[in-house]
Parts: structure tokens; C-alpha cells; sequence
């Protein structure tokens, strides 16, 4: 059965092998439900009712702290008829019901063609016992121009897509585009240099998070890279001073999966930093890449770029490092004035210290930068309830006011 594998011509076509066992697809005659395209999440996609459809949301693979749980979907939904109204209603696994989907989301990105939006609050509710959420879908003609609505609690970002932004990259020799490393099923983690050529110059290193469901750390990656090349005299002056290093995507086999957290082995990678940093035999060579670059590069400032879903987070979370951990007097006050800094941008919030007797992201690939290559590090949650170009921005923002913190006092 034909789902929206093929929707967008260059996607991944893992999922759609697999989409029959799985249920990926519902094809009536009225409506096509689809999750068998690349980022997508959610499996047996049944109708109880004339206008009422059902799914359930994916479980995690593996045996870590998310194995079994579900709460990332995307799907698609074409009409084949004149314009109408359904509902949706997706069940999640969360280990308790306080943590399920229905009770802690409160958002849906809805995407048509290029234009990414939000669901209005109205058509979303909790159900079930929590676990459930209900969306009520307003589907546009089959004769519109873009009859196929994606709908998903996160921006998501194909590999596929991200690697043909790349690609397009090569054109401009402001941009020296090389490979950091290889995943596990051979795709290649893209390393994009921007700014000077030279290693003994202050360097800056930003990833995307490899939680696959974080993509909107691929979007502050890109917008960060796009500003870099406009024609702002800010961006010039960084490309004069700085080196800039961006590994814009870290688990593609996760992302074309559509996993949420984990990598198809089964692991957590965002919680194997140290396993990395120790040079452990089955680190994963996604992890290493991002580790060599930080080892080669060592850069005074790493940003890992995340996303945030949840109900009970009211926007954008600053996942902080104490700068306490650093012991050059320079960063440290570099490090003070960033926090400052952050901390006053609009729907920014703390989420949490991680030192050594405090936080649960010991673990982290960031802690390492801090405590082995005395880098200042952040993790920063984008929240998805709010659109696209916000988000972005909001990362762009972060990045010019570290940047310019570290300006006004230089270290190398
Ligand atoms: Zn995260």
C-alpha cells in the first residue's frame, strides 16, 4: 500500500519496508493516514469511526531509561475528498501516567508544503487516562495545492533534506564542508568550517543533540549557519576572528527511524559522552566524531543545540555546566557573563546545573568538554510550542551573545 514514503522524492526509504508489519499505513476511501516516511512516528493506524482514526506512538528500542516509552509522533494525512474534519488520536506508553502524552503536551506543529504552523489549542486534548491525546484535524481539499498535512509534537527535519542543504553549501567558498565521521549504518555526519582557516585562532564548535526528536537542533544549527553568510558586518567580523566548526546532525540512523532518543542499536547516545571520552571499545562512532572534533579543535565555547516538548516547561530551558568547573579565571568570567547574558533573553529559562555533586548530565558529551578540555559548554532546549523562525532566532541570539561575551574578553 502506497503511504507518503515518497512524498518528498530524496527521503530515506527505511521506514517503508517495514510498513506493512508495522501498520504505517491506513488508505480509505476518504483519507490516507501515513508514518512510513522518514522522521515519522507511529505504528497500527486503525479507524473507529466515519471521521475518527488511532494510532500508537512508537516505543524506544533498547534496554536504557526511555526503552519502551513512547511520546514523539509524526504523521501524515492526505484527504481524497472535499475539505473536512477528523480526529486523531494518538497512545503513548509513558512508564507513569502523570509523564503521558495527554497530560504533558499541549502543542501540534502542523506542516503544508513549506509552511510550518501550529495546531490551534482548541483542537487538542488529553484523553484517556492522560496517556491519549486527541487532535482534531481540519484537512484541506484533495484538489488543494498542497493537500498533505504533516502533524508531529517537534520540528522535524529529514536527514535527507539536511544533507541536500549541505550539499548546497559547496557552492560557496565561505564554507568548507568535510565529513566528522560515519553512522553506524555508514551516513555520513556532515562537519561544515566556516571562519579562519587556522587551528590557533578562538573556535567555537556547535552540534545538534543525537536525540533524533531534537531536530530543531538541526534548524539552529542551519539558521546559525545562514546568518554566518549573510550580508551582516556582525557575521563578517566572526568570520574574520573566529573559526567556526557546526556538526549539524548527529544520529541520522536515528532520524530517518523517527526515534525519539535512542540510536537503532538500542543505545542513548547523548548518555554515553564518558563512555566516548574514555575511548571505550563500543563507543559509538557517531558519539566519536563529535568527540574528535572537540579533541581536535578545542574550542573555548561548545553549544549542544536540543528541543522540549513538554507541558510543564514554559520555554526555552538553559541546561547549564556550573562554570565553577573551570579553573582558567578568563573563561570563568567569560563563562559568568554568557549566563548573564542568556538568562535575559525573552521565554528563557533555567532547567538545571549539572557539577560534580549535583544534575543527572555527568554523562553528557558537554560535561567532558567541561571537565577534560576546560570548554564552557551549554545545552539549550528550544520549546516546539513555539513556531519555527522563534525558535530559531531564539538560537541565533544564544550564539551572538556568547560570542560577543567572549569578545569582550578575549580568550583563546
Ligand atoms: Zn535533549
Amino acid at each position: 500500500m502506497e503511504g507518503l514514503s515518497k512524498h518528498n522524492p530524496v527521503w530515506d526509504q527505511t521506514r517503508r519496508a517495514r510498513a506493512h508489519e508495522q501498520g504505517y499505513v491506513l488508505a480509505s476511501d476518504s483519507v490516507l493516514l501515513a508514518t512510513d516516511f522518514e522522521c515519522a512516528n507511529g505504528r497500527n493506524i486503525r479507524q473507529n469511526g466515519p471521521d475518527s482514526f488511532e494510532m500508537d506512538l512508537e516505543p524506544e528500542p533498547g534496554d536504557h531509561r526511555f526503552s519502551g516509552l513512547s511520546y514523539y509522533y509524526c504523521f501524515g494525512v492526505a484527504n481524497r475528498g472535499e475539505a473536512r474534519r477528523i480526529q486523531v488520536t494518538l497512545h503513548s506508553h509513558m512508564g507513569d501516567v502523570e509523564r503521558g502524552i495527554g497530560h504533558g503536551t499541549a502543542h501540534a506543529v502542523v506542516k503544508q508544503g513549506d509552511v510550518w504552523g501550529q495546531l490551534p489549542p482548541d483542537n487538542i486534548r488529553c484523553a484517556g487516562e492522560g496517556t491519549d491525546l486527541e487532535l482534531t484535524l481540519d484537512l484541506p481539499p484533495a484538489d488543494d495545492p498542497d493537500p498533505v498535512l504533516f502533524i508531529s509534537d517537534f520540528h522535524w527535519y529529514p536527514y535527507t533534506e539536511m544533507a541536500q542543504w549541505v550539499a548546497s553549501l559547496r557552492d560557496d567558498s565561505r564554507v568548507r564542508v568535510s565529513v566528522a565521521g560515519t553512522s553506524v549504518s555508514g551516513r555520513d555526519l556532515y562537519r561544515l568550517n566556516l571562519g579562519r582557516e587556522e587551528r590557533d585562532v578562538p573556535t567555537v564548535v556547535m552540534a545538534q543533540t543525537p536525540q533524533p526528536s531534537e531536530a530543531i537542533g538541526t534548524w539552529s544549527c542551519r539558521r546559525i549557519v545562514e546568518f554566518l553568510l549573510s550580508e551582516s558586518k556582525t557575521a563578517a567580523d566572526m568570520l574574520e576572528r573566529l573559526r567556526i566548526v557546526v556538526i549539524p546532525a548527529t544520529n541520522p540512523d536515528g532520524t530517518v527511524e523517527g526515534l525519539g532518543v535512542s540510536h537503532p542499536s538500542g543505545r542513548f547516545p547523548f548518555f554515553e559522552g564518558k563512555k566516548t571520552a574514555d575511548d571505550e571499545p563500543d563507543a559509538l562512532p557517531e558519539m566519536k566524531a563529535v568527540w574528535d572534533v572537540l579533541k581536535q579543535e578545542k574550542p573555548w565555547l561548545f553549544i549542544e543545540w536540543h528541543g522540549n516538548n513538554w507541558k510543564r516547561r514554559s520555554g526555552h530551558m538553559l541546561l547549564r555546566y556550573r562554570p565553577s568547573l573551570m579553573e582558567d579565571p578568563t573563561r570563568r568570567r567569560v563563562w559568568e557573563d554568557i549566563d548573564r547574558r542568556l538568562e535575559a533573553l525573552p521565554d528563557t529559562l533555567h532547567g538545571s546545573w549539572t557539577s560534580w555533586d549535583e544534575g543527572m548530565y555527568q554523562e553528557s558529551i558537554g560535561f567532558m568538554a567541561v571537565t577534560r578540555l576546560q570548554v564552557i559548554a551549554y545545552m539549550i532546549k528550544h520549546h516546539d510550542k513555539f513556531p519555527l523562525e522563534t525558535c530559531t532566532e531564539h538560537a541565533l541570539q544564544c550564539f551572538r551573545e556568547a560570542v560577543d561575551a567572549g569578545r569582550q574578553r578575549p580568550i583563546r
